[in-house]
């Protein structure tokens, strides 16, 4: 029987019949996979994938997490989906960037990448032979085409500044040169935006993020719409060593199943406050793609995308630097640190300027990256007015 989107979220890769009629699967230790005689040793060694082998390829738990994972991303076009979980979201985009390059090979990359992405790309892939080249999100490829350009890899929206890519667009272009596309979707997840739907080929996400939702576990994962290509990731994955314990894909699945709950608080809350946000003096302007003030890029997100989550990013007026510490050191609400996702506030100052060689973010103000939490909006609200009473301009 077919199922909608969130009966499906709640129900995929469960197989209580299988664990005694548990709910949740059980956390499946395991390095050794025994086999009944040497017969099906050998038929499992031919056939390694898709079915419990050695632990570095995973137990039945990472099977349910990837079987959920793979659903979230089915739709209409795509009925078969397949998922890769791997032990973070920087190694999913890292595996399926070297499970498709090798020496001599060019990848296009998108200027506003995750800064470890980007960072991987500049120091490991330059330094096996692949050329890395990054492009404005905001303008067309058709100019850094060649012949050895293999990957595109977008992120959209962009980290820190948020620009929405033309996905279908860059789709186009890669299917027309051969060029595999990769992007990394950990800002909607596959609950808000279906890259594979788009015609992309493989949608990384950090799962640490949202998908864990509760800001207790690393892990990621890679999906696509193609067996064969889900067979060459998992290998490589393996290869790469990269081995996920049982535990984090069981806080993984278990994660999926309030996601479109708390997505849709988090896109309420983030709403709210950037819009307020952007009525404040000394807000100059609101990167979130859900505003419509948010040019271009809004257009193009409301074209393909079903939602926002809770990660957007405000440039201030120029201001001290001190008087932004002493505003973010004074919230009662919000804490301070990296990643993002969990069900709590965070906010963060950002420097992209830091992390940028092809788009000019040299003349902006201070940024300041916010998540917003599931905690009442106004509570969050009220604190940053308080805080944002204590920026001295200059
Ligand atoms: C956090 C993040 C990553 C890296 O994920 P980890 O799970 O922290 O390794 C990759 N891409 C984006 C967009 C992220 O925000």
């Amino acid at each position: 029987m077919t199922s909608k989107r969130h009966t499906r979220i709640v129900q995929s890769g469960r197989r209580s019949h299988d664990w005694w009629g548990l709910v949740n699967p059980p956390i499946c230790h395991g390095s050794t996979i025994l086999f009944p005689d040497v017969a099906e040793l050998e038929e499992a060694t031919a056939h390694p994938f898709g079915r419990t082998f050695y632990g570095r390829m995973g137990t039945p738990t990472n099977f349910c997490f990837e079987e959920a994972v793979a659903d979230l991303y089915r739709d209409e076009k795509n009925d078969a989906t397949f998922a890769v979980a791997t032990s973070s979201g920087l190694a999913a985009a890292t595996i399926a960037l070297t499970a498709y390059l090798k020496q001599g090979d060019e990848v296009l990359m998108a200027d506003p990448v995750y800064g470890a992405t980007r960072r991987f790309a500049d120091v490991f892939l330059t330094s096996y032979g692949v050329t890395v080249t990054y492009f404005d999100p905001a303008q067309p490829l058709d100019d850094l085409i060649n012949e050895r350009v293999k990957v595109i890899f977008m992120e959209s929206p962009g980290s820190l500044t948020f620009e929405v890519q033309d996905v279908p667009g860059v789709v186009s272009l890669a299917r027309r040169h051969d060029i595999i596309t990769v992007l990394d979707n950990t800002w909607a997840t596959g609950l808000y935006f279906n890259p594979l739907a788009l015609g992309v080929d493989i949608a990384v996400e950090s799962a640490t993020k949202y998908i864990v939702g509760h800001a207790d576990a690393m892990l990621g994962v890679m999906v696509c719409g193609d067996e064969s290509m889900a067979r060459h990731l998992r290998r490589a994955a393996m290869l790469r060593g990269d081995a996920v314990s049982a535990e984090r894909c069981y806080l993984g699945q278990r994660g999926i199943r309030t996601l479109p709950l708390r997505l849709r608080h988090h896109q309420t809350n983030a709403m709210t406050l950037a819009t307020w946000l952007e009525k404040q003096p000394q807000v100059k302007r609101v990167c979130h793609p859900g505003l419509s003030s948010f040019k271009p890029f809004h257009e193009l997100w409301k074209r393909d995308f079903r939602g926002a989550s809770g990660l957007f990013a405000l440039e201030l007026m120029p201001c001290e630097r001190s008087s932004v510490h002493k505003m973010l050191n004074g919230l009662h609400h919000f804490g301070i640190g990296y990643s993002w996702g969990g069900y709590e506030s965070l906010i963060l100052p950002v420097e992209p300027a830091k992390e940028r060689t092809v788009t000019d973010w040299k003349d902006t103000g201070i940024m300041v990256r916010i998540h917003a939490g599931l905690e009442d909006v106004q509570d969050l609200m009220d604190d940053l007015r308080q805080g944002m009473a204590l920026l001295k301009s200059c």
